[in-house]
């Protein structure tokens, strides 16, 4: 199929340089495992798991089979006052994955509506609690909770902010990222060790100048994924969660990427042994094959909400979406999680994790620009100094330059990340790897 055989004037392509798009088309038609085929006949290997999402790997029948199966059934059942069965299936499903007490569980359709269902369940939470001063969010400056007003109020990555006015600042502030000091730029499959306490901000400035208890809640990604794959240094998860303790203050962890694998484990909450008071995920829990995202809420924010002395038709949550609970959704996600569990994918990313880092490492180590290495769990990033004036700009024409070779990797600002689907194997690494190393060279010169 050429280029032309398809009109491209009518979709606006998301976080997409359309016309540079337009003048190279990068299509796919189909996919199947490990790799993509484009409209003109070649494979590309995914590196990203498409966006995080397809853990299984590609075109995975028993998920196709089962959504077949619900669409014969039951095809879609609003989730408001009646429900469905698949949806009670899924919810404990997840519940039961979930650490703690987390095991309550808001079907969305997206970490978009994850994140701003968990800041609505927060506000209400307090509100319940006869503390409804609590309205301050705090997220990190490089946290991305999607795109919705919410998310994007306590999201930093200035980038996607700055079309917008200021019309995502309402009472929030930022704690200071957890800044990736030069000394640390090397991470291999461990836990980093800062010299600075990434939280002193947070205790000494933000708290007092808020006053703690009129905050709601704060969210973090335990690493932060479309940034570029920042990762918290030792204990600093922990002491947030005590931190919030101390206060009153409702911990969320976005787990839209770290959910169900990526780190080896059920949840990067699993392991970090900190357990939030909400969780919100989506991506992987279907394999990307439909959209589900979800926020998993610990018994004390339900009780509170729902276990009240008022008459029992009036105590509900007043939120939800036409397609929260979906029936084919939750088919996809019963038989995408039946599936990781039967192949023991999530062990497989683990078993996997050193063998990226260790490519990562040792192919890009010394090359030109590169000021960082970063792996942990099933993924890695690579950081690259940026070009003067042109923040961004050689990431970019790097992964262009990758796609023509056969390997989608994803450029976050100045930052190459791959983290492919569970499934990988070494061949795959080395030719990812060994593509960008390439890629990097080209683009030094
Ligand atoms: N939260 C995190 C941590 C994400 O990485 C993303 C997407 O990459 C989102 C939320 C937004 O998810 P969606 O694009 O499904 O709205």
């Amino acid at each position: 199929m050429a280029s032309n055989d398809f009109n491209m004037d009518n979709q606006w392509l998301p976080f997409t340089p359309n016309r540079a798009f337009q003048k190279d088309p990068r299509v796919f038609v189909a996919a199947d495992g490990m790799e993509f085929t484009t409209h003109d006949g070649r494979k590309v290997i995914d590196g990203i798991s498409s966006l995080w999402c397809v853990g299984a790997g590609h075109n995975r029948r028993p998920i196709a089979e089962a959504i077949k199966k619900q669409l014969d059934t039951l095809d879609y059942a609003t989730a408001f006052q009646v429900s469905n069965d698949r949806a009670f299936e899924a919810a404990t499903l997840i519940a039961d994955m979930a650490p703690g007490d987390l095991n309550k569980v808001l079907f969305c359709n997206s970490g978009s509506e994850a994140a701003d269902t968990s800041l609505k369940v927060a506000l209400a939470y307090h509100r319940a609690r006869g503390e409804g001063h609590r309205n301050v969010f705090i997220g990190r400056e490089r946290g991305y909770h999607g795109v919705g007003f919410g998310g994007m109020s306590v999201g930093g990555i200035p980038g996607n902010r700055k079309a917008f006015g200021s019309a995502f600042l309402p009472r929030v502030d930022h704690m200071r990222f957890i800044h990736d000091p030069v000394h640390h730029a090397y991470i291999h499959n461990q836990e980093p060790v800062w010299a600075d306490d990434p939280l002193t901000d947070l205790e000494q400035r933000i708290l007092p100048l808020h006053d703690p208890s009129n905050v709601a809640a704060i969210i973090v990604e335990p690493v932060a994924g479309s940034a570029g794959w920042y990762l918290p240094p030792q204990g600093y998860l922990q002491k947030l969660r005590a931190i919030c303790d101390k206060h009153g203050i409702l911990l969320i962890f976005d787990e839209v990427i770290t959910g169900f694998g990526r780190m080896g484990t059920n949840f990067a909450s699993d392991y970090y042994g900190v357990v939030p008071d909400m969780l919100n995920f989506a991506k992987c829990v279907t394999n990307g094959v439909i959209p589900l995202g979800g926020v998993i809420c610990r018994d004390k924010l339900y009780d509170q909400m729902m276990k009240t002395d008022a008459p029992e038709h009036v105590v509900e949550f007043f939120h939800g979406y036409t397609y929260s609970g979906h029936p084919v959704a939750c088919a996809a996600a019963v038989a995408t999680l039946d599936l990781m569990k039967n192949e023991q994918l999530f062990s497989r990313a683990a078993e996997m994790a050193p063998v990226l880092g260790d490519a990562f490492h040792s192919a890009f180590k010394g090359l030109p620009n590169v000021i960082g290495i970063r792996s942990l769990g099933l993924a890695a990033a690579v950081e690259l100094a940026p070009m003067a004036g042109l923040p961004g700009k050689r990431a970019y024409d790097i992964f262009v330059d990758c796609f023509h070779k056969g390997a989608l990797v994803r450029p976050a600002g100045d930052v190459i990340v791959i983290a492919p689907p569970y499934i990988v194997e070494k061949s795959h690494i080395d030719t990812l790897v060994n593509t960008l190393a390439d890629s990097i060279r080209k683009f030094s010169a």
